[in-house]
């Protein structure tokens, strides 16, 4: 189990990404870390240990402004926790957050490494953002590459990805892990569960599964399990954060 946040919008993202992985963090805490969409690429940092160690990281590096990015906070299940374990996970193009287990990893990761890429870490997640990252080369289109990548996994995942050529963009991907969405004014969100996003939206939906996202600061489009576009509504919240953590 672990927590992914995600954020497109007006507020500053590490902000938003912090505060929600606070409240994410009771769903593991052996790492953390967030990806920034910056002018010039994606930025990562990530650290092993509790959300604590993360903050420190971030105020020596004190990154620019972002509007969009996506955060973790991780329970390992493949490789220990370490700084190069933890999550996101990225090439130079994609950087991801997973919740789940990809249970083909080896498999997927023998056939990536026969055609030439290399791998830093010992998690399951890495394959996800290798294949995505190969399929988008291939393919020259982002949201059909996320498609054909999962369609490849078996296990369970939510995710959260965020390309540099798509900077204010995220897509976000469910099956078998909890995933949802959040709708703002101007602004929009993915996390594992509503408390951490409460603070910023009560208007949430939950993703089915084989459901993606796609959403900018301004809108989402919703898919099924089929590829078809779908309508979700927005539900509210009427229960309080001081409720949930009773
Ligand atoms: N399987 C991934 C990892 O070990 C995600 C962990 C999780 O969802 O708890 O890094």
């Amino acid at each position: 189990m672990c927590g992914i946040v995600g954020y497109v919008g007006k507020r500053n993202a590490q902000d938003v990404l912090l505060d929600g992985l606070e409240k994410l963090e009771y769903r593991g805490y052996d790492s953390a870390g967030v990806a920034l969409a910056l002018e010039g690429g994606i930025r990562v940092v990530k650290s092993k240990g509790r959300l604590a160690e993360l903050r420190k990281r971030l105020a020596v590096e004190a990154l620019a402004r972002s509007g969009c990015g996506i955060g973790h906070t991780r329970w390992a299940t493949h490789g220990e926790p370490s700084d190069v374990n933890s999550h996101p996970h990225s090439t130079p193009r994609v950087s991801i957050v997973h919740n789940g287990i990809i249970e083909n990893y080896l498999e997927l990761r023998e056939r990536l490494t026969k055609e030439g890429v290399s791998f830093c870490s010992d998690t399951d997640t890495e394959v996800v953002s290798n294949l995505i990252a190969r399929l988008y080369e291939e393919q020259g289109d982002l949201l059909e590459a996320v498609r054909m990548a999962v369609a490849r996994l078996e296990g369970s995942y939510a995710l959260g990805i965020v390309c540099r050529d798509e900077p204010g963009q995220i897509i976000a991907a469910k099956k078998d892990s909890p995933l949802i969405f959040g709708f703002g004014e101007g602004e929009n969100f993915i996390a594992s569960d509503v408390p951490a996003i409460l603070k910023y939206t009560r208007q949430v939906a939950y993703l089915d599964e084989g459901d993606m996202a796609v959403f900018t600061a301004s809108g989402v489009t919703f898919y099924n399990a089929l590829g078809e576009q779908v309508e979700k509504k927005p539900e509210k919240i009427t229960w309080e954060l001081s409720d949930a953590e009773r």
